[in-house]
């Protein structure tokens, strides 16, 4: 059973990948007794810091670090310049506290994961599947699963070092794209929708049955909301289409 928590808790890092997207460590207090399972989110506030109502600030993070890190939880935010929270949140510093309460969230993974599993992210929405992967390579899985992810931009290419890794090491079919390649990219051009298909025939080579095919989706509504349609018109089932989207 899960309980939901407040903790004020201390940033233990910060990692920019740009101006705009950082990930953020904070480091749970002894005994906090929080715990997440993997694809749940936290709101976060800062303390003290309340809109000019007086009502208190919060808003949603997923959650990238595996429950099997004990004592760290892992954030991907993007900053949204004329926003209420990401602002404040990029003006914070290691060392320095936030609010967090949780956890929330129904974007589980089923209880038993199927091999050819398609996980499929824009953005920062590769936190929540980043704790559903590390979670599962963290527990020794090595069938094959699929991970069709797009950045924006080639230096926002999240946990790239880890993910080639798993990739190596564990199985992982990582098919990373971005719409802004530089002569640095070396992988796929465009966004989700874009390499699914050139890759579905590989993907239907795997043997798994399209009608029990299970995806996970996490992104911007646009992107979510283009491919489940997409996904649709190929004919997979809708209720095998798992989805977050913010
Ligand atoms: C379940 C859930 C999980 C989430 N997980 C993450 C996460 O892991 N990382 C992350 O960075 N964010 C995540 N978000 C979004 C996050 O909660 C905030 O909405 C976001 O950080 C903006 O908050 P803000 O207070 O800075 O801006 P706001 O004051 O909310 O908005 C400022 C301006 O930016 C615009 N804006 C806000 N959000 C978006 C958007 N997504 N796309 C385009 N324009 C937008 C608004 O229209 C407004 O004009 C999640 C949201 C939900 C519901």
């Amino acid at each position: 059973m899960l309980n939901i928590r407040e903790i004020v808790i201390k940033i233990a890092d910060i990692r920019a990948y740009s101006e705009n997207l950082r990930v953020f460590r904070l480091t749970l207090p002894e005994g906090s007794g929080f715990s997440f399972v993997p694809g749940q989110f936290v709101m976060v506030s800062l303390p003290g810091f309340a809109a000019a109502n007086g009502r208190k600030i919060a808003k949603s993070y997923s959650i990238a670090s595996s429950p099997s890190e004990t004592g760290i939880l892992e954030l991907c935010i993007a900053l949204y310049p004329s926003g209420a929270l990401s602002p404040k949140l990029f003006q914070k510093n290691v060392g320095d506290e936030v609010v967090v309460t949780g956890p929330y969230g129904v974007f589980q993974l089923k209880q038993s994961i199927q091999s050819g599993t398609v996980f499929m992210a824009g953005g920062t929405g590769l936190a929540p599947l980043m704790s559903m992967l590390r979670s599962l390579y963290a527990g020794g899985y090595n069938e094959k699963l699929w991970l069709f992810y797009s950045a924006s931009e080639p230096k926002l290419f999240l946990f790239k070092e880890e993910l080639l890794g798993y990739q190596k090491n564990n199985n992982l079919q990582l098919i990373a794209s971005t719409s802004r390649p530089d002569n640095t990219w070396e992988w796929e051009k465009g966004r989700v929708t874009d390499t699914f298909p050139s890759f579905l025939h590989q993907l239907q080579g795997d043997g798994v049955p399209s009608e029990s095919r299970q995806f996970y989706i996490c992104g911007p509504p646009l992107m979510v909301s283009d491919t489940v349609k997409m996904l649709e018109q190929i004919g997979f089932k809708k209720e095998n289409i798992h989805k977050e989207q913010w």
